[in-house]
């Protein structure tokens, strides 16, 4: 049970519903920061302002997938207010309290650093990352299936990345037939591609291999899709670029040379919001109850 913990949640989809149920099951006291247009009413749980929380008895902080903009802004789907949390509001906190995110950017690492309190990543755990895959899977599959005319079966597919996310793409387009290359750089998952059946590339050589292909899924957050790469693909191709924002595309060249490309952030919390909030609902509570 969390009786007695002080949790606060700030912004997020629709995720954020399932950890606020199940911590709210467990008796916590929680202030939701960024859920105005919310109507369920949740045992235990109060719709506060940023500055209006009483931050000098809080346990834990709760930020969505997407952590804080560069600025601070946390996006909150379920409120009009522009939500900012800042180093302020953080050393006002107890030594103990730990700020858990999805991702981290330079803004929320240095205020929690400067702050001196414990950050913790959610999607540095390979468990999250790899439950999360199964979803974003669904969802790319959703999105080429609504953006092509052809069908995925007997499709020319190359996915860039086989980290966790990469891995279970790679796999799912392939249980439907696709012909799945995936280019990546090390000699290991070259090894690992082959092994899963699929044709391996190196990165290095995605030029020569994009000529023939109708569908690019990246995984890997750097810039992979170049000029020079997008140079060679044919022009009816579909990119659906997941890496975290500014993603791995060059966009502006890809529009100049009229390829659909897409940067598609948040999959898991966009085709299965319940099943992904239970995800993270379940890692945050142990960890907490841990704390
Ligand atoms: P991961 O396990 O770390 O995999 C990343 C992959 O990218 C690895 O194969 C890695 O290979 C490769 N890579 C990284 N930098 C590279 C570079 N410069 N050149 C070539 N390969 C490189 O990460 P993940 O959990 O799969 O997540 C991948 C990305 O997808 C992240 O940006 C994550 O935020 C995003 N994501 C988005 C969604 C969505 O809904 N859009 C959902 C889940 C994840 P090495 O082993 O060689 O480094």
């Amino acid at each position: 049970m969390l009786e007695g913990k002080h949790i606060v949640i700030i912004g997020g989809d629709a995720r954020q519903l399932e950890i606020i149920r199940k911590l709210s099951r467990l008796q916590a006291k929680l202030s939701l920061v960024g859920f105005q247009q919310l109507d369920d009413g949740f045992i235990g749980a109060s719709k506060e302002g940023i500055d209006d929380i009483n931050w000098s008895n809080v346990d834990a902080v709760i930020l969505p997938v997407s952590g804080t903009d560069a600025h601070g802004s946390v996006e909150t789907v379920f409120s009009n207010e522009k939500v900012i949390l800042n180093r302020k509001h953080l050393q006002q906190s107890p030594k103990h309290c730990v700020i858990y995110s999805g991702i981290s950017n330079e803004y929320l690492t240095d205020i929690t650093k400067k702050a001196n309190r414990k950050l913790v990543k959610l999607m540095d755990r390979d468990d999250i990352a790899i439950y999360n895959s199964i979803p974003t899977a669904e969802g790319a599959l959703m999105i080429a299936i609504q953006h092509t005319d052809i069908t995925l079966h007997n499709a020319d597919i190359i996915v860039l990345g086989l980290g966790r996310t990469g891995m279970t793409i790679a796999r799912t387009f392939s249980a439907i037939g696709a012909k799945v290359k995936v280019a990546v750089r090390e000699a290991d998952l070259l090894a690992r591609a082959t092994e899963m059946g699929l044709k391996a590339i190196p990165i290095s050589d995605l030029e020569q291999h994009s000529e023939a292909c109708d569908l690019f899924i990246n995984t890997i957050p750097a810039l992979v899709l170049t000029e020079k790469v997008l140079a060679k693909i044919p022009t009816h191709s579909l990119i659906i670029d997941l890496a975290s924002k500014p993603g791995g595309t060059d966009f502006d060249y890809a529009e100049k040379r009229g390829i659909r490309a897409q940067l598609v952030p948040g999959l898991p919390g966009i085709v299965a919001p319940k099943t992904a909030g239970i995800i993270l609902a379940n890692v945050l509570t142990e960890l907490i109850l841990e704390q």
